[in-house]
């Protein structure tokens, strides 16, 4: 075991401390990883602040993580001391399930080992990338192309995956007309892979605030979802809508804006449950998903993917000493458009 300096949740109320936390010794499958930079996920708030139910503090969160390779298991054949790599929200998987074979280890039948909050093999409870290293298996370890530099390799660990991944499985691509609900974290995100990927996009946000950015990332069009004409006039118009909001919306309202077969796929994790109407539904044959990550593959192909295409996500380095102003950011939907924490200053000694 060895200790290393995180940054770390007591409580879902109390603000993120300095401390420090375990990290198990490297086994002949693992990777040590000195992380360079972590991304700030909605999903950290929502688990801390316990909006999906009780968590074990001490808590530290975080799963979009970029460093450098430090040291290997003997066993190891996928990297080498000093490559670049990412860890996502995943560290472990059975790997034998029908799933877990099929290359989406998210959907793992046994459960997938979540980054932090996850059950570790020694029973401990994992903890994430708010940290100055991590201990991962190589299969859960992920190559960061040369181009991208680490601060903007970090979001796509969580927020590119995500949205691609969706993108990927409902199609988009030239001909389809793809809208994207939110623009924060995963919707920035989701706008420049549609637009790379060929779809006509469409941003739907609270305001007009983000349009000159929505159109900078590739957006065709751009509309407040305060207005109510957007819904009158955007009815029935969308193949496939990603909803990327943290909290719940009007889900109906949502749905009519899909075409014939269309669908509206949820990555969106609001607390509550959300009520859909049937007979929305009904209307144009309409679909309502959901999905969760994507699979180890399907990440590396996304990183690629996003160095061909010269994409990566807007970024707002931060000291980890305003993790907590950075979470209120995200709270009030100030976020332009991931904020990453520089590892590096949970190194330096505090200054008095
Ligand atoms: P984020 O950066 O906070 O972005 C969420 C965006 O939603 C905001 O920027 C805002 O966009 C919009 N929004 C927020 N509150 C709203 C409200 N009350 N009404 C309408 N719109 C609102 O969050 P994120 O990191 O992208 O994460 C988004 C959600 O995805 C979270 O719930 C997170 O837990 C979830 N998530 C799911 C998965 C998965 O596998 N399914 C993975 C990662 C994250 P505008 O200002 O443009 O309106
Ligand atoms: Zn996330
Ligand atoms: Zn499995």
């Amino acid at each position: 075991m060895s200790s290393v300096r995180a940054y770390t949740a007591t409580s879902p109320t109390a603000p993120l401390t300095p401390g420090t936390i375990e990290r198990r010794e490297v086994g002949p499958h693992d990777v040590l990883i000195d992380i360079a930079y972590a991304g700030v996920c909605h999903s950290d708030i929502h688990t801390v602040r316990g909006d999906w139910g009780r968590v074990p503090y001490p808590l530290t969160v975080g799963h979009e993580i970029a460093g450098v390779v430090a040291h290997v298991g003997s066993e190891v054949t996928r990297h080498r001391v000093g490559d670049r790599v990412g860890v996502g929200c995943m560290v472990d998987s059975c790997r034998e399930c029908v799933n877990c074979r099929a290359g989406v280890e998210q959907y793992c039948l046994r459960g997938f080992t979540d980054t932090y909050n996850g059950t570790d093999r020694d029973g401990s409870v994992t903890q994430g990338g708010y940290s100055e290293q991590i201990v991962v298996d190589e299969h859960f370890v992920l190559r960061l192309p040369e181009s991208i530099p680490f601060e903007r390799a970090a979001p796509l660990l969580c927020a590119g995956i995500t949205t691609y991944s969706p993108l990927r499985t409902w199609k988009a691509g030239p001909g389809t007309r793809v809208a994207v609900v939110g623009m924060g974290g995963l919707g920035h995100m989701a706008v420049k892979i549609a637009h790379a990927l060929g779809a006509e996009v469409t941003v739907l946000s609270q305001s007009l605030k983000k349009r000159e950015d929505g159109l900078r990332f590739g957006a065709d069009h751009y509309h407040a979802t305060s207005d109510p004409d957007t819904f009158t006039r955007l009815a029935g118009t969308f193949d496939l809508i990603v909803n990327t909001v943290s909290a719940s919306i009007d889900m109906d309202a949502y749905l009519d804006l899909l075409a014939l077969d269309g669908t509206l796929v949820s990555v969106g994790a609001p607390p509550e449950p959300v009520p859909v109407t049937l007979f929305t539904l009904f209307e144009n044959r309409r679909s309502f998903a959901g999905s969760k990550i994507g699979g180890i593959d399907q990440t590396q192909e996304m990183l690629d993917f996003c160095a061909e295409h010269d994409i990566a996500p807007e970024v707002e380095v931060i000291g980890a000493d305003q993790v907590n102003d950075a979470w209120e950011r995200v709270m009030a939907s100030d976020v332009r458009y991931r904020f990453v924490i520089d590892v590096a200053t949970l190194r330096e000694p505090a200054t008095a």
